[in-house]
């Protein structure tokens, strides 16, 4: 493979990833991608050019050495494989699974020009995965030499927060986790469903960082459990908050009351964390109705619907006003809610919820709509048709609308300032208002994706560095 040319490289046909049938993955939370075979990964990887000016490492948040870590697949050296890929993303079998791709790295691969994209974050997956079956992992404990006397506290265990503790414990700080919930790992864990990213590949990507050291605390609410000034006190040298935006928004429709309204974190935590799908082996039931309209199209929609669909409903629709042009779901999400019989109601929007007489839920009125001009952040306006309005079948329905993030640590620590709308405000070396408090990921930006947040947690890990750094030479 290594000896062939570019033009007959342009010539392969993509990998596309094998799935499992969707009559039958439907039924049961198991993962949908197959995975490749070594003989498909290594086709797949021989597609890249290895071009001069690789801008799918520019479309990585954290840069990822894309061509190097394919290259080195393509020729069978998978430690380095793995190695490259690790040096800048230390989740990396998680990022193979989630990541929006199709908007960032295989959106700017220069095969994509005449062909389709080289199939990166299947790659990923691809490589991580061999690395964890065959003892790969590099090993990123730093030396006894590299020790530092010096503590951070990080407030939250999802994306955000485990990166910067990686990125700290290798250069040799001690680092501790503190996490509200029972299980560490944040949206990963608690709102991205097993079909997508199964339990196992978390805990092993986490138990990576604990072998680095990292401590991980959990049932620990900072803010309640320890104050940010408390971890202070008890003689840490800083904190990074990374507690993510899980505030569920509503739609402040009539009927909100009514018995069936979820907001999707609510429904997806139950499942996810409680595993209320095994009810009643597990404590926290949950009730699927049969008709259960979902509102959004984003990645939370996509999984709030695939998974109300694996309770059997007789119908799970996603309502979205504008259209699926627009929708903000990774490509791949829609297509298996639609594989997976998940229907659609592109450019409709709720108006109202009504009720029985015991305030259940029974049917929602929609409105039709189309799309005007396109508004600040570039998509066009969805605009109601007057009259239009209609009334559908709906005896549950969730709200994925984003979130807005919690207001408990700043509003039990003086001196960190927000934003209008409440996400806190950091310098370019993620520093808050407050000295030596750190953030990063959706607590900052509000819903966003793995990558960013991830992104930014390195940001925020240089800045803690440099200021721990100076901080010892004032000593
Ligand atoms: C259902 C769903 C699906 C998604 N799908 C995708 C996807 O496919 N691809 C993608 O890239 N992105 C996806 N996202 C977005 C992505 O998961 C988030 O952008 C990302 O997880 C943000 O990381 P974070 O570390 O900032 O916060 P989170 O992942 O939210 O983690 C924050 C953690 O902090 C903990 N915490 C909160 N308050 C406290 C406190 N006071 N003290 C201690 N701990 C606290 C929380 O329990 C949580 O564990 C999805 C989001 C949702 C909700």
């Amino acid at each position: 493979m290594a000896d062939l040319k570019t033009k007959d490289r342009m010539k392969i046909k993509r990998t596309e990833m094998p799935l499992r049938d969707p009559e039958v993955r439907k039924h049961d939370f198991d993962e949908v991608p197959v995975g490749f075979t070594m003989e498909e990964a290594v086709l797949e990887a021989s597609r890249c050019i290895d071009c001069g000016k690789p801008h799918c490492v520019e479309g990585c948040p954290v840069n990822i050495n894309i061509p190097g870590f394919l290259k080195a697949l393509e020729k069978g050296d998978m430690q380095s494989s793995i190695n490259i890929l690790m040096n800048t993303n230390q989740l990396p079998s998680i990022c193979g699974r989630v990541c929006p791709q199709d908007q960032q790295c295989e959106l700017v691969c220069i095969v994509g020009k005449k062909n389709k994209p080289v199939s990166i974050g299947n790659l990923e997956r691809f490589v991580a995965d061999y690395a964890m079956e065959h003892n790969l992992i590099p090993d990123f404990t730093p030396t006894e030499a590299m020790e530092v006397d010096q503590k951070i506290a990080i407030a939250g265990s999802g994306p955000a927060g485990l990166t910067v503790a990686a990125e700290l414990r290798k250069l040799g700080y001690k680092v501790k986790i503190f996490e509200a919930l029972h299980k560490p790992g944040g949206v990963l864990f608690y709102g991205i469903p097993r079909f997508r990213l199964p339990a196992q590949v978390i805990d092993n990507e986490i138990n990576n960082l604990k072998k680095m050291g990292v401590e991980v605390e959990l049932n620990a609410l900072i803010g309640r459990t320890y104050t940010v000034d408390a971890l202070f006190e008890e003689g840490y040298d800083a904190v990074m908050i990374g507690t993510g935006a899980g505030l569920p928004k509503m739609l402040g429709l009539p009927g909100e009351n009514l018995k069936g309204v979820f907001a999707a974190n609510e429904f997806l935590t139950r499942v996810n964390l409680m595993r209320a799908d095994k009810f009643p082996e597990y404590i926290t039931p949950v009730i699927v109705g049969k008709d259960v309209v979902i509102i959004g199209a984003g990645n939370t929609a996509m999984d709030a619907a695939r998974t109300a669909m694996r309770f059997e409903p007789n119908s799970v629709t996603i309502v979205y006003r504008r259209s699926r042009d627009e929708a903000p779901a990774r490509t791949e999400e829609l297509l298996h809610a639609e594989q997976e019989g998940v229907k659609f109601l592109f450019l409709n929007n709720p108006v109202e919820l009504i009720g029985d007489e015991e305030y259940n839920l029974k049917e929602m009125k929609v409105i039709k709509m189309e799309l005007g001009e396109p508004d600040e952040g570039g998509r066009r306006r969805p605009i109601a048709i007057k009259g239009s309005e209609y009334n559908i079948k709906c005896d549950m329905m969730v709200s994925a609308l984003g979130f807005g993030v919690n207001p408990l640590i700043t509003s039990t620590t003086k001196g960190i300032d927000v934003n209008s709308w409440g996400a806190i405000v950091v310098d370019e070396n993620g520093m808050t208002t407050k000295e030596g408090v750190f953030a990063a990921g959706d607590i900052i930006t509000g819903g966003s994706t793995v990558i960013m947040a991830m992104g930014q947690a390195k940001t925020a890990a240089k800045g803690i560095d440099r200021y721990l750094k100076a901080k010892r030479e004032v000593k």
